[in-house]
């Protein structure tokens, strides 16, 4: 092997006793067997991995915080895993709102520490998520109504392309590409080693709310609440949780940039549905209100996942409603549930093809995963999550990259829309050779079709 470039960083080879502990994914299902590790401490560490990889023939993956939720998309066999969690620095300018966040740092660190200082900036259900991958995918919100998704936040990036070259990125260096990482998913144009996020003054109080019911009830309360959740006050973010019959839990949560009086009349209309066995209204600070929404949690999970996840342009009709009814009885693992999340407000109010993030025209997001533990059932829950997107297909539109599905045969459409086209040319233009090239990456335009530009399709 004669190669130039020399890794940097902390390098780990199967040899090494942190490599065991380097190969935990989240979820275990992704776990995968790479040649090395690179835990980078400052760009140029990512820049001569990116170099290594390519002297050497090495195919590269991209890690920030281990929650890829498919196989293959930041693990490979016999790859380099190049990983950010160790680059954290959080700069925050209140005068001008924004702060610059490496791309390491996990979503609940960051919130938290802005909360301190009085800034609200967007958080998912999960504070061990990574900064790094959930942003560039979209990251979908609790206050996604009022804020938009995480990437309609982003002003500014830095990215090591395939070339190991260090990238300005926004509106005015490197625009296409500014466009490009606004949704387009991790994975696919190089490594983003930080984020400038516009940031806001963090609200004087926060409603929450917390509703329960028996799990019998599950389909007069998904009908209530898909009825009610995609038009209420755009103030309001709220999910549903329905987990599988042998879990029995069924539960809606909410977090409202306003105060409780206003929220308990919000709520009124959801609990008209069933008999609620548990509600709970509040008004906390934002520190607390992140702790209801996303509780510290461990890094890693025990159990095996499979997921899909789609968007609701129309309510689901009583036909999907049982879809979702017959996924709950039959999946065994008790974590296995469905998940909703409304959509609307700023969210919506960006045209589709703004940024490379295109579902705006929806009611609600929603998501299914099966959980097993061991080998034995693997098949059976992928088949499951699958047999289930087939009865829901009428009613449902596109998937969210960043719970991708494999499944998923035409996932250019289904997770960009008509953006697809114009991140196929942004690709042909930053990574011709396909170097970041994964499962269900993004491939380069054709040559022939590089130089149109109409991004219509
Ligand atoms: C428990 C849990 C809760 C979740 N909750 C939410 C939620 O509330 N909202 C939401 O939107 N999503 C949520 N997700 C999905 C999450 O957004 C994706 O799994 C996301 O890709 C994770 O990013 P990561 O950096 O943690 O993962 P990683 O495994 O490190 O990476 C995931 C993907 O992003 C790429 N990537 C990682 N770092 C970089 C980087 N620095 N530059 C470029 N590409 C990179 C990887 O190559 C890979 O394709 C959740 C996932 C889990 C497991």
């Amino acid at each position: 092997m004669r190669c130039k470039t020399k890794l940097t960083g902390t390098v780990i080879h199967p040899y090494d006793l942190e490599y065991w502990q380097a190969r935990k994914n989240w979820n275990p299902f992704t776990n995968a067997f790479p040649l090395v590790f690179v835990f980078a401490q400052q760009n140029e560490d990512v820049a001569n991995a990116v170099k290594w990889a390519r002297e050497n023939g090495v195919p590269i993956r991209m890690r920030s915080g281990r929650h890829a939720l498919a196989k293959d998309f930041s693990q490979t066999n016999g790859g380099i895993v190049i990983d950010t969690s160790q680059m954290t620095m959080v700069v925050l300018d209140k005068q001008l709102g924004i702060a610059t966040v490496q791309a390491g740092i996990r979503v609940g660190v960051l919130v938290r520490m802005l909360a301190q200082e009085g800034i609200l900036a967007p958080f998912g259900d999960s504070s061990t998520v990574g900064i790094g991958g959930i942003s560039t995918g979209g990251g979908i919100t609790a206050i996604q109504r009022t804020v938009g998704v995480i990437s309609d936040n982003i002003l500014a990036a830095t990215m090591v392309d395939a070339n190991g070259n260090i990238l300005n990125v926004s509106e005015n260096e490197n625009p296409d590409l500014f466009w490009a990482i606004r949704g387009g998913g991790g994975g696919n144009f190089g490594i983003i080693t930080s984020y400038t996020f516009r940031v806001r003054p963090a609200p004087p109080g926060v409603g929450i709310f917390q509703i329960i019911w028996p799990w019998e009830q599950l389909d007069e309360v998904i009908d209530t609440w898909q009825r009610w959740a995609p038009s209420v006050d755009e103030r309001l973010g709220t999910i549903l949780e329905a987990f599988s019959r042998r879990n029995g839990l069924l539960r809606s949560q909410g977090i409202f940039l306003g105060p409780k009086a206003e929220l308990e009349d919000l709520i009124a209309p959801l609990l008209e549905a069933g008999t609620p066995s548990t509600v709970l209204v509040d008004e906390v600070t934002l520190l607390e209100a992140i702790d209801f929404w996303a509780p510290n949690e461990p890094l890693f999970d025990d159990q095996n996942t499979t997921w899909s996840s789609a968007w609701a342009e129309r309510l689901l009709p009583e036909k999907g409603i049982k879809a979702i009814h017959s996924f709950l009885e039959r999946a065994t693992g008790s974590e296995s549930n469905f998940f909703f999340l409304n959509s609307g407000g700023a969210m919506n109010r960006v045209p589709p093809e703004d940024t490379a993030f295109f579902w705006r025209n929806t009611k609600y997001y929603l998501e299914w995963d099966a959980s097993w533990r061991g080998t034995a059932q693997t098949l059976k829950n992928i088949i499951l999550v699958e047999q289930t997107r087939k009865q829901l297909q009428p009613y449902i539109t596109g998937s969210y990259v960043n719970v991708p599905d494999l499944n998923i045969k035409n996932y250019g459409q289904e997770y960009y829309g008509r953006n697809f086209a114009r991140l196929r040319k942004v690709k042909a233009q930053y990574d011709p050779e396909n170097v970041f090239n994964f499962v269900q990456s993004i491939p380069p335009a054709p040559e022939c079709d590089q130089h149109h530009n109409n991004w219509q399709v």
